[in-house]
């Protein structure tokens, strides 16, 4: 069966919960900061050079971006968080946005949450674990850039992140990435191919 992830397609972007697709299949939902890499993590997973991804200049319209995975699931892409030029209103727009789609969304399967290896667990990171923790959704953790730091560096931030994230009650797979290098990219979509099919199996 070819993975889900080779039929990744743009379906549509949402401003509110109005627009969301039904909730009729898993989605696996994408989080970090701006400029983390989460859009060359969603291509690198997917097998393209460039998906099309809506205008996403900080400031502008926050969009919470749906891609079909085949028929059998889907992909949210949520807008990027922590840009410090950001107006109090459009931050606001975001918690109400993000926070509303982690905690309403019952088709949630997994949420796969990027943060730069060199600068991992920042505030607005540990906001975002505060919103998971309730929710029943797997976690998988990619330290992107990972090509920026020495193995043996890598490999301690990723215990130490491991640690942290236990220890806030979060049953959390952590992994070092690299888009450019191809590092963790068949590991993570092997793990959440795994984890939509563990959900299927479960489900009705
Ligand atoms: P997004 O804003 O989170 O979607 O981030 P992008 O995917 O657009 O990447 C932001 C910048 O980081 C771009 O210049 C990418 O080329 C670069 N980048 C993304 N992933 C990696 C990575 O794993 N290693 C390195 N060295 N650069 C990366």
């Amino acid at each position: 069966m070819p993975s889900p992830f080779a039929q990744t397609r743009f379906i549509t972007s949402a401003v509110a919960p109005a627009g969301f697709p039904a909730e009729d299949r898993p989605e696996i939902a994408f989080a970090g900061r701006s400029n983390v890499g989460k859009s060359s993590a969603i291509n690198a997973l997917a097998g393209r050079k460039r998906l099309a991804f809506p205008s996403k200049t900080p400031g502008r319209t926050q969009t919470i971006n749906f891609f079909e995975l085949g028929d059998r699931a889907r992909l949210v892409d949520l807008p990027g968080y922590g840009y410090a030029a950001v107006p109090e209103a459009i931050r606001a727009k975001w918690d109400e946005l993000v926070g509303g789609y982690i905690a309403e969304r019952q088709c949630l399967a997994a949420v796969v949450v990027l943060m730069d290896v060199r600068r991992p667990l920042a505030r607005y990171d540990m906001q975002l674990f505060e919103w998971l923790r309730p929710t029943p959704a797997r976690l998988l953790v990619l330290l992107s850039k990972a090509d920026k730091l020495s193995r043996s560096e890598g490999v301690a931030t990723l215990a130490k992140v491991n640690s942290t994230l236990r220890a806030k009650a979060h049953n959390a797979t952590g992994l070092l990435f690299s888009a450019p290098k191809r590092q963790g990219v068949e590991e993570a979509r092997e793990l959440l191919e795994s984890w939509l099919l563990e959900g299927k199996a479960a489900g009705p």
